[in-house]
């Protein structure tokens, strides 16, 4: 088989029903590109199924290559799996549950011809999904941006098309909590975004109830700031400033006579006061520990577009 030019990644957990109607949409889309593609199915350890019908459909049809994991690795992982896998010059990433149709790929690849290598999909509408969810997430996704340096843009969840360059450079961040929409953002190269309607899931439930979305949620934040972090010492020098300006305010009172600057009160202003200089200090650690932590994750330094020859 030669080179695919165009990979399609859906990671599948449980998602027996989809398969199906997922590969003939797929199917039905792609050989409109008339260019050689491929299907890389990864299975982050259903146990409904999927992985036989996913095994079949590889037998069947070698442009569906199965990836299948040994247990279930969360969402993140599967679609890192796929990256690994992928063989295209431009890379898609989709649900397997049909909510990101893969019509809006041909949307995406006509970007990617353009010259883009990230075309991200955004949600300007969202069907079938909660009002819990959709507040929750709109809620996220502002905070994010508010406090990172990478730009995330708003209302984009994982479905992309990704040229090869990124692709590269994602698969070489060595980082285990993964957060792949930041990933992408923080790559940089041409980005832009294209409007979809985001549909109902075609059959089967959500397999992101609150815990995952809430271990999302962390990962974005701690993998792309340190607001954690700063929030400890910026409270701390809240409290201290606070414990000064009531310390100079009963000063002032005593002087003119309308309190007396009793133990207790004086006990209280120490507390507070120490309770910020600790948050204070703990901060300061959290900065040094902010610092190891990005040694740690070892993401390179910087991303070269273009470059003259080195050996020049
Ligand atoms: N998924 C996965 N591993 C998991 C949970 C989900 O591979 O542990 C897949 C799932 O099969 C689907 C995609 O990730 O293709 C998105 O999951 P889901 O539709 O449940 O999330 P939602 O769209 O509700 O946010
Ligand atoms: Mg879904």
């Amino acid at each position: 088989m030669t080179k695919p030019k165009y990979t399609v990644i859906a990671p599948i957990y449980n998602e027996i029903e989809n398969i199906p109607h997922l590969y003939a949409r797929v199917c039905e889309v792609m050989d409109q590109t008339g260019e050689a593609w491929e299907l890389v199915l990864v299975d982050d350890g259903s146990k409904d199924g999927s992985t036989d019908a996913l095994r079949e459909l590889g037998k069947k049809d070698n442009r569906v290559r199965p990836v299948i994991f040994a247990r279930n690795f969360g969402h993140q992982i599967a679609v890192s799996a796929g990256m690994d896998y992928a063989r295209g010059d431009a890379i898609a990433i989709i649900d397997a549950d049909l909510q990101d149709p893969p019509e809006v790929i041909l949307e995406l690849i006509e970007k990617w011809k353009e010259g883009y290598d990230v075309v991200y999909a955004v949600r300007s509408e969202r069907e079938g999904e909660s009002w819990f969810k959709l507040t929750t997430a709109a809620l996220f996704y502002k905070f994010i941006q508010k406090i990172t340096d990478v730009d995330i843009p708003l209302n984009t969840g994982d479905f992309r098309l990704l040229d090869r360059k990124v692709l590269n450079v994602m698969n070489s961040m060595p980082e285990r909590n993964r957060f792949l929409r930041g990933m992408s953002s923080w790559a940089g190269f041409k980005q832009i975004g294209v409007e979809y309607k985001r549909h109902a899931r075609f059959a089967g439930e959500t397999h992101y109830p609150l815990k995952n979305m809430i271990k999302l949620a962390l990962n974005a934040i701690t993998g792309f700031s340190y607001w954690p972090l700063q929030l400890l010492s910026k409270t701390g020098v809240g409290l201290v400033v606070l414990s000064l300006l009531l310390l100079v305010l009963f000063i002032i009172l005593a002087l003119v006579g309308k309190v007396d600057l009793t133990f207790v009160l004086a006990t209280w202003l120490t507390v507070i006061f120490l309770a910020g200089v600790l948050l204070i200090s703990m901060g300061i650690l959290g900065e040094y520990m902010g610092r190891i932590y990005d040694e740690a994750k070892g993401r390179p330094l910087y991303i070269v577009a273009e470059a003259p020859d080195k050996d020049e």
